[in-house]
């Protein structure tokens, strides 16, 4: 016994100490342990050679269901086993009833099954690897230092013992012991589901925790930094990792379904319902001519059986569901191509539905790339070129110090590491022959606060000599208030009221320049002023620069495209109203009648008054993030459907508030990808536009497909009709089944693959909660009704007027013929809204836009008709009969009037609908404002800032007019 216990004893101690946590374990045993210095990182070698043993740094991959299993799941659907079931009644039933098995049915039938379960399941493939191509475009990358120096290497690339940098926003690659941090918060809701950032710290703990909260010298994977910075080291790579144990035991994520889809899936249902009562009806009338009958045409029970359920087949719009899924994945492809990359399927739907987009300024709307172009030192402005520097000028020095040390950029020969306006001022100062990495060398940084977007400043704190001196640039509104000092003719002298008036007068003019304007300042810590962090107070303002970030072509372009949508652009930005509307102007979004409004008076606005507001503002400046999602309610209160872009980690609660989120894929943190549902992988507004485009074009599809399936499906009223006079089926089931599985199906599918149109973006938005059959209705009438007469008449002149030897099968023949091409001929007219520009188009464009695929499909069902009708053996399978050649010249006729009739009614329609959809929105619009027009936008924001709430009144508006009517 004893010795058993103690063995026990022993292991359980082995265990606790295999157990012990990587939180509770120093930085220098984990150094040792994972043979990595948290100095110079792993050598580059050491880290290859780890990647080559322990793979890459990802999550396992959910199980995938293999492609036979895809194929006999499609077997299983219930539209395969009706057809199953089928196929054994013809051979089975004849048993009973007494004839022959129908073997050639039988095997028709069993092809079209595999033939339809084929179709379904490569679209299944083809989607889930267009789902892979986009998920690898969002390879987040991370921040290391491996044989002493900073990269950037892909998340994938992680391996224990790696020194990774976190920054805000930044998603966290790898669970990771911290060594440093400053102010680090972490959103943990990845893991915990707790929306309340976690504040972490580098101390050692000693007790054990399972609770991930509690460890708070560690970060997990799939989490994002809130705020601040740290380093540390690399624990536990992605399947060891947090995250990876939860992630492997996640099975394959179902495809997502849009609103349309389930939509269609709905009718589907409700047809299939009305299919299953009509077929049973079918049957019992079939059953009440055959038993009255006094000649029994030999027409068996089981006979009847199968016309019933082919009819059935016929009502239900099978291919519908896999020719939207279709459309939506050739959108989403199109749309990666454009740079939109779509994380859900319903963002497709959305986006061509979106009536109002509200942007970011910078990088989307603009270039991204600032320059500094002017700077202003005791009152006076100048070009940045004639920078005078005096080296023993104490305004002089704390300004060069506070644009080169209180800055994170980096730039090297290789590459440009850095925010744009910090590698702005980084560019300039060495253009200045200053270099911001010696100054930071020598003037070691002690601490900083991080640039936030709530905050809008940054701020260092320095070893400068023996002193500890602050440094702080941003926004002017935010510093000026915090400084009490300047500095004149190298001495520190009090700022008076007037002087900061002074000041932002001059920032005032840079900015309606359209330049962003930066403050910079100082001040030398006390030691009380240090220990009690108490940073940003007292401070000495030593200047303000100027820097341009032009806009980028291609948005003024798009938002002109936009506006003829009838959609409207909204530009917010962390910049100054000045610059804001200066650089909106120059965009073309700040258009008569519309102003700026700034966060503060955001603020100051109750939900109505901004309600009524709203709807004259195209610019939104000096906004945080959590304006953002205000602005984002009130839209939607309106009804309208939003899209919101954004970068920042705080973007993430407006971009899911948002109808479409669209995160930004250079400049975006991950924790915005992570919430949008679209992201912009080259960050240009102009892309947004495109996906609007495409994502009105794939509704405008769907809408076609939807027409022209359940348009091409009327032979069940024909069939009703004909049987009720006739006692006769005018087609057999064969038929039926050739018609809608084979036929219907292939000229469907390509319909998806037309050319997508830019014309949809001259008409309004798709209304919200626009029904399935608007606008289609008719045009689905049309169909119906006309192939129905067409196939009517053909049996008519077939059994009756030009009968061959077997008058039913002569009429059969007739009217099969007459289904089975005219979609071919109708297909083509079919247009969800004919366009008025598509006919004026020449030639050569009209060759060039054509959609090929689906001139291919009617070329190809035209052929595999023929066949069926004329090839000896494969027609007496389908049980054509001869025709005469008068009968031939009624059925080629009757074969092309659906289409004569679908064309010259669309045409018709077309008329309303076009006028219904046209009115330029630019027009309206005019007329709307004509009350509030005014020479001159520029006015608009300094009425701004002259009332300080209430935007404007009408009547200034027109008292102004007025005054600057009159001289011109
Ligand atoms: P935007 O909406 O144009 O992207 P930001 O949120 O980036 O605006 O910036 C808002 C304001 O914050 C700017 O006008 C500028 O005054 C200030 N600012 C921007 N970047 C920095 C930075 N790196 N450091 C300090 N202040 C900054
Ligand atoms: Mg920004």
């Amino acid at each position: 016994m004893k010795p058993t216990k103690a063995k026990n004893n022993n292991k359980n101690k082995e265990v606790s100490i295999q157990e012990k946590g990587w939180y509770q374990k120093s930085i220098n045993e984990i150094e040792i342990e994972l043979k990595t210095e948290t100095t110079t990182g792993l050598s580059n070698d050491e880290a290859e050679e780890r990647l080559r043993k322990l793979g890459p740094n990802k999550l396992p991959e959910p199980k995938q269901v293999p492609w036979y299993l895809l194929f006999l799941k499609g077997l299983l659907e219930p539209l395969s086993i009706v057809l199953l079931v089928t196929a054994i009644i013809v051979v089975v039933a004849p048993y009973f009833a007494g004839g022959h098995p129908e073997w050639v049915e039988f095997g028709v039938i069993l092809g079209m099954i595999i033939i339809n379960t084929l179709l379904g399941m490569t679209q299944e493939l083809k989607a889930r690897s267009s789902v892979k191509a986009l998920q690898s475009l969002s390879n987040p990358n991370a921040t290391v230092i491996r044989s002493g120096k900073q990269i950037q290497i892909s998340a994938h690339d992680l391996v224990p013992g790696d020194i990774v940098i976190l920054q805000t926003g930044e998603f966290i690659p790898a669970d990771i012991r911290l060594i440093s941090s400053s102010h680090l918060t972490v959103d943990e809701s990845a893991l915990t589901g707790e929306s309340m950032p976690v504040v972490k710290n580098i101390e050692l703990l000693d007790s054990k925790t399972t609770i991930l909260a509690e460890q708070k010298n560690m970060v997990f994977m799939s989490t994002f930094v809130q705020s601040g910075r740290a380093t540390g080291i690399v624990v536990a790579q992605a399947p060891l990792s947090t995250m990876g144990k939860i992630a492997s035991s996640i099975a394959e994520t179902k495809a997502q379904k849009t609103p349309l889809q389930l939509k269609l899936n709905r009718l589907t249902k409700w047809v299939s319902v009305i299919a299953t009562v009509t077929a049973l009806v079918l049957f019992g009338v079939l059953i009440m001519i055959d038993v009255f009958r006094a000649d029994h045409t030999g027409i068996s029970w089981s006979e009847n059986l199968l016309l019933s359920v082919s009819s059935a087949i016929a009502i239900i719009p099978a291919s519908l569901t896999v020719i939207v899924s279709i459309i939506l994945s050739v959108s989403t492809n199109q749309m990666s191509k454009q740079n939109v990359i779509v994380k859900q399927l319903q963002a497709v739907e959305t986006l061509g539905k979106v009536n109002v987009i509200c942007s970011d300024k910078t990088g989307t709307l603009t270039i991204n790339k600032m320059t500094v172009t002017k700077y202003n030192q005791v009152g006076v402005t100048r070009a940045a070129s004639s920078f005078t520097y005096v080296s023993d000028d104490i305004g002089d020095i704390h300004f060069v110090n506070a644009l080169t040390l209180c800055n994170d950029s980096i730039v090297s020969e290789k590459d440009r590491m850095g925010l744009p306006t910090e590698l702005a001022m980084y560019d300039w100062m060495t253009k200045m022959g200053f270099d911001p990495l010696t100054l930071r060398h020598k003037y070691m940084r002690i601490d900083d606060l991080p640039f936030s977007s709530d905050n809008k400043y940054m701020v260092t704190v320095n070893q400068v000599d023996d002193k500890k001196v602050v440094y702080i640039k941003g926004a002017i509104d935010r510093i000026l208030d915090k400084c009490t000092h300047t500095v004149i003719d190298n001495q520190i002298v009090k700022l008076t009221s007037k002087m900061k008036e002074q000041v932002l007068e001059n920032a005032e003019k840079m900015s309606a320049e359209a330049l962003r304007v930066i403050t910079t300042a100082f001040k030398v810590l006390s030691e009380d002023e240090f220990k009690n962090k108490d940073y940003v107070s007292k401070l000495v303002l030593t200047g303000i620069i100027g820097m341009i970030d032009p806009p980028r072509e291609e948005a003024i372009s798009a938002i002109k495209i936009a506006h003829r949508a009838g959609i409207r652009v909204v530009m917010i930005t962390g910049d100054h109203l000045a610059t804001a509307m200066a650089i909106g102007e120059k965009l073309g979004l700040v258009r008569e009648g519309f102003v700026g409004l700034t966060g503060e008076e955001l603020d100051l606005l109750t939900d109505e008054e901004l309600t009524k507001k709203i709807d004259r503002i195209s610019v939104f400046a000096r906004v945080n993030p959590d304006h953002k999602t205000r602005i984002v309610t009130i839209l939607q209160e309106k009804g309208l459907i939003v899209a919101m872009t954004g970068d920042g980690i705080n973007d993430a609660p407006s971009l899911r508030k948002a109808n479409v989120g669209i995160a930004m894929g250079m400049n975006g943190t991950e924790a915005a990808k992570d919430a949008a549902n679209v992201i912009l992988a080259d960050d240009n507004f102009s892309t947004i536009v495109s996906g609007v485009s495409e994502g009105r074009n794939s509704y405008r599809k769907i809408k076609t497909s939807v027409a022209f399936v359940l348009g091409a499906n009327p032979q069940i009223i024909a069939m009703f009709l004909i049987i009720l006079i006739t006692g006769i089926s005018p087609l057999n089931s064969i038929n039926i089944l050739w018609f809608n599985l084979i036929v219907e199906t292939i000229l469907a599918i390509p319909i998806g693959m037309s050319k997508s149109d830019p014309n949809v973006m001259s008409l309004k938005p798709i209304k919200n909660n626009e029904s399935i059959f608007s606008r289609i209705w008719l045009l689905i009438i049309f169909t119906i009704t006309s192939t129905a007469i067409a196939v009517i008449l053909a049996f008519i002149m077939g059994f009756y007027v030009f009968p061959g030897p077997n008058a039913a099968l002569t009429g059969q023949t007739a009217a099969f013929i007459t289904i089975a091409f005219s979609p071919i001929f109708f297909v083509w007219m079919m247009k969800f809204r004919p366009d008025r520009k598509e006919r004026h188009k020449n030639f050569k464009e009209k060759v060039k836009d054509a959609n090929w695929a689906l001139f291919g499909a009617m070329i190809g069902a035209f052929l595999l008709n023929v066949i069926v009708v004329f090839v000896p053996g494969v027609r007496d399978v389908f049980k054509i009969a001869e025709l005469k050649w008068e009968l031939w010249l009624v059925v080629v006729f009757l074969t092309i009037s659906p289409a004569i009739v679908i064309f010259v009614s669309i045409n018709l329609a077309g008329n309303q609908i076009r006028r219904h959809n046209d009115p330029s929105y630019e027009n309206k619009l005019r007329k709307r404002f004509k009350k509030y027009r005014r020479p001159k936008i520029a006015n608009n924001y300094k009425l701004l800032r002259d009332s300080t709430v209430d935007i404007r009144h009408t009547k200034k508006v027109k008292d102004k007019k007025q005054k600057t009517a009159t001289p011109a």
